[in-house]
């Protein structure tokens, strides 16, 4: 997990250097990642509340790319998808 971890960081981390993007985004992203891995019975309001805020925070600060994407459904159908590429927040 922590390999995982440290692989996306430098992944991530070559990313948003190269596009010259956001630090605190970058950081906030990977944050946000480690404590997700905590099972979800295990998370208490509190727990819950930070997650919610780091959400927030990413929402509200990220200078968003918004990308379109077709991801399967099923073999046969596929969806239309909008995200943001460099904090993963989907749009409607
Ligand atoms: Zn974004």
């Amino acid at each position: 997990m922590i390999i995982l971890l440290l692989l996306s960081f430098y992944k991530i981390n070559f990313f948003m250097e190269s596009t010259n993007t956001q630090t605190d985004i970058l950081r906030m992203l990977l944050a946000k990642s480690y404590i997700e891995t905590l099972p979800t019975q295990m998370q208490n309001t509190d727990y819950i509340n930070i997650l919610n805020m780091i959400t927030n925070y990413l929402h509200t600060y990220c200078q968003h790319n918004i990308v379109t994407d077709l991801i399967d459904v099923d073999p046969d159908t596929s969806q239309t998808i909008r995200y943001c590429d460099k904090c993963m927040h989907t749009f409607a």
